[in-house]
């Protein structure tokens, strides 16, 4: 395998969901302006450009899959490490060539970098018409309107309310059986190395019943797993008249909030108000803070089987000092308490994986050791890792200086690479002999005789195809595994 110096994802369909852009679709369109729009970085921003789609489809707007074909092209950007923004930037030359030959063509920058950078990304990229922050897609089409008529239309207004709860996505690249379902937005935790809190905005939560009727919705057209969405979601929280334990088939005892007698509807309750929708749908959520994951989540994902065992709890690294410049908020003694916990609930067998960063600012050799120590601890299913990259204007770039060498971040980042490649073939292994439980997403990459789907753990199983259809359920025996794939054979469905 190439160890890719930035970003290193051990499982395939994820890496194709995060390392590379994802695109609209062809949508019949006869009369109708044709929007193109490539997604990049993470799944909120995934789940984002399926509600721009939605706003643009009631302006009128039909989707494309091709940008040489659209009226109006939307990059929806991340900023979260600089290679990121690179990548994006060395798009928008490709988009230049493509309007010097069709000059009413627009432009849209979308998405975090566009609300970095602001209106500097006008002046810098001369080919830009449209500059929309994560919290200005209601306004995408008046923004349009303003380009349209010659000015550069701008609008990077963060909200402290805004969730999109009444605005139903239009699901893009979807196999039509899992699908993202945001349920907060933004963050409050100012991690010191994060550029989030200054792109998305403050932490806000869904109205959990606009969420309950997306996912039953999903349902009922077919689909069989959601994603519950948030930067922290252990951190979601809806005080509301409305509130977990008011619909009279809630057996469930509500919690009054302290403050008010208006019921709280916390993130355990959603996630039961979601897994009750009906067995067959499986719930995922991502992604979890050690700092606010409780023993509540914990027991409510044991209660039900359609919730998935497994739980992306990112570390960062495995040293408390570290720990403490990164500002987050919890020690290697605290999150070894959490893994503890999750075994203790879920047992052995539930996934876990982890977001590490190498090389952050005064990282010693045996602060570097401490995370592999920490992963031999853990032993993660898998993990994302990444060589420490400096933002603008977090608070890693005010007050610590970025003084690891680009060549040792990178052979720290490959060391911790190569003892997460060992443990996710153990983990793997675990499963050989096992009958795994797998809702079918498709074809598998490699052949159209074999068809591929995830495990609770969501591992990517694939096998023969027989005569099993996606969406449906089906037990496989596990026989082999590399460090990415599990490879069986179906036995009684
Ligand atoms: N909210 C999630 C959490 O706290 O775990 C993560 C959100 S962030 C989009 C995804 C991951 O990117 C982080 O967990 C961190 O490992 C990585 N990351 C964020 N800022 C980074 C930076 N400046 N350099 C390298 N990696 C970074
Ligand atoms: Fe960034 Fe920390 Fe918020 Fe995650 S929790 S988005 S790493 S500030």
């Amino acid at each position: 395998m190439t160890l890719i110096p930035e970003l290193t994802i051990l499982q395939p369909a994820d890496k194709e969901q995060i390392d590379l852009p994802r695109t609209s679709e062809e949508e019949l369109a006869v009369g109708k302006k044709r929007l193109y729009i490539e997604s990049y970085g993470c799944q909120m921003n995934f789940a984002d450009s399926e509600i721009v789609a939605a706003v643009m489809r009631n302006a009128g707007f039909a989707t494309t899959s091709s940008a040489e074909d659209a009226d109006l092209i939307f990059l929806n950007t991340c900023a979260i490490r600089d290679n990121a923004e690179q990548k994006v930037r060395h798009r928008l030359k490709h988009l230049t060539g493509l309007k010097r030959q069709k000059p009413e063509l627009l432009v849209g920058m979308l998405g975090c970098m566009a609300e970095r950078l602001k209106t500097k990304l006008l002046e810098e990229e001369k080919v830009v018409d449209i500059v929309a922050g994560p919290d200005a897609y209601r306004d995408i089409p008046k923004l349009v309107e303003e380009a349209e008529s010659g000015q550069k239309a701008v609008n990077v207004f963060l909200s402290r309310e805004e969730t999109y709860a009444d605005i139903s996505p239009i699901r893009l690249n979807s196999n039509g059986v899992t699908a993202f379902v945001s349920i907060m937005r933004g963050c409050d935790n100012m991690c010191s190395f994060c550029v989030v809190p200054f792109t998305r905005g403050r932490e806000r939560s869904r109205d959990p019943f606009s969420i309950v009727r997306e996912a039953q919705d999903l349902f009922d057209r077919g689909y069989r797993e959601v994603t519950l969405l948030g930067q922290n979601v252990d951190s979601y929280k809806w005080q509301g008249a409305e509130g977990f334990g008011q619909r009279a088939e809630d057996d469930a005892v509500f919690m009054p909030s302290a403050q008010t007698s208006l019921p709280t509807t916390t993130f355990a309750n959603l996630l039961e108000m979601v897994a009750r929708i009906h067995p067959d749908l499986r719930v995922r959520f991502s992604t979890s803070h050690p700092k606010d994951i409780t023993d509540d989540v914990l027991h409510t994902m044991a209660r039900y089987d359609n919730i998935c065992k497994y739980i992306h709890l990112p570390a960062q690294s495995g040293n408390s000092r570290v720990l403490k410049l990164m500002n987050r908020t919890y020690d290697r003694p605290w999150y070894i308490g959490k893994i503890d916990r999750i075994r203790e609930i879920l047992g052995d067998d539930c996934g876990i994986s982890t977001d590490m960063i190498s090389g952050f600012c005064t990282e010693t050799e045996e602060e570097h050791q401490e995370s592999l120590s920490l992963m031999n601890y853990v032993r993660y299913d898998y993990a994302y890792m990444f060589a420490y990259s400096e933002r603008p204007g977090t608070l890693a770039a005010k007050k610590y200086a970025d003084d690891i060498p680009e060549d040792i971040k990178k052979r720290r980042l490959n060391e911790i690479i190569a003892k997460q490649l060992e443990h996710s073939a153990e983990r793997n292994q675990r499963h050989i002999g096992q009958v795994q439980r797998v809702l079918i997403e498709g074809f598998s990459k490699r052949s159209d005789d074999f068809l591929c789907g995830r495990n609770d753990q969501n591992k990517m199983v694939v096998f023969p195809r027989g005569n099993y259809q996606k969406g449906q359920y089906v037990n496989v025996l596990v026989t082999e595994c590399t460090s990415a794939t599990l490879r069986g054979e179906v036995v009684n469905t």
